[in-house]
């Protein structure tokens, strides 16, 4: 994992500790190689801030939820997914970087058993101690979201940084229902909820072609990652690590670290819906990173 990192943007312009990297978790999932055949398209990856090249022509994203679609929470035993009502057009995202709008299916986090890293994306081989997904289809152009999952253009997800601050008052409401999904399997209702509330104010983002980052992998996502993270408390990303990947009965194990490792770019670009000043002055002024870095 070191030396992977190291080849992909060299340990001078990584903010995280060499000496974690070793330490670094790795799911059971991530064990043995689990790759999806010639794929050329896989996700996470980490964005390279001077990398990522400014699209004029990327729309601002549209989000439109209604809270009324949100049916319940349920531990699959490696998150937890608050899951919507995709029925209808009734909770929906368009324009940023998609040609039509998409349906919201559920959303789910990744996290960290420490705040050192949790995110599936890296900014600058920064890792944040939790990222937020939250899984879109075109209903558009396809009748299922299994159908969407195989193709191309069928799923958008929007990722969120979450990073270590004030306490988030809208995700408290999830976080005080978690103690009720904690064993793997459990489901429970979760009736009226406005993820909007879980979205950072600044508009950037970036966005780049990839694949569901959990198993089957397919190369089906247009992700739009934010720029700007949202702030959560010590207590709330706790909570997550109180769930558990194990079933009632059996022996407890942690729901903590469920990320997939960081995949190679590849012939890829990370295109920015902001012009980066970083881009600009990052020989003259290294400080400015850090400044544009701040929400
Ligand atoms: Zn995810």
């Amino acid at each position: 994992m070191s030396d992977y990192c190291t080849s992909l943007c060299g340990f001078e312009s990584c903010s995280w500790n060499p000496d974690s990297l070793h330490h670094l978790p790795v799911h059971p999932l991530w064990q043995s190689p689990l790759t999806i055949p010639g794929g050329t398209r896989q996700s996470p990856i980490n964005i390279q801030w001077r990398d990522s090249v400014y699209d004029p022509f990327l729309k601002p994203l549209k989000i439109s939820y209604d809270p009324a679609t949100c049916l319940h929470i349920w531990n699959n035993g490696y998150s937890f997914l608050v899951e919507f009502d995709d029925s209808t057009d009734r909770s929906i995202i368009d324009g940023g970087p998609l040609e039509n709008q998409y349906r919201l299916k559920q959303f789910h986090f990744h996290w960290g058993a420490i705040n050192d890293w949790g995110s599936e994306h890296t900014v600058d081989c920064k890792f944040y101690p939790a990222e937020l997904h939250l899984v879109h289809w075109n209903a558009v152009v396809y009748p299922t979201f299994e159908e969407a999952v195989m193709e191309g253009d069928g799923l958008a997800v929007i990722g969120v940084f979450l990073k270590l601050g004030a306490r988030h008052e809208g995700l408290q409401t999830l976080v005080d229902a978690l103690p009720a999904v904690k064993h793997k399997d459990t489901v429970i209702e979760f009736d009226v909820f406005d993820p909007s509330c879980l979205m950072p104010s600044c508009p950037d983002y970036w966005t780049y072609a990839g694949s569901l980052t959990t198993p089957p992998l397919t190369e089906s996502v247009t992700w739009i990652i934010k720029k700007q993270p949202i702030e959560v408390d010590e207590d709330q990303l706790e909570a997550f690590r109180m769930l558990l990947f194990t079933s009632d009965g059996e022996e407890e194990k942690r729901m903590v670290d469920n990320f997939r490792p960081l995949q190679p770019l590849m012939n890829r670009t990370v295109r920015s819906s902001f012009q980066s000043r970083h881009l600009l002055n990052a020989e003259e002024q290294p400080k400015d990173h850090a400044e544009q870095m701040r929400p």
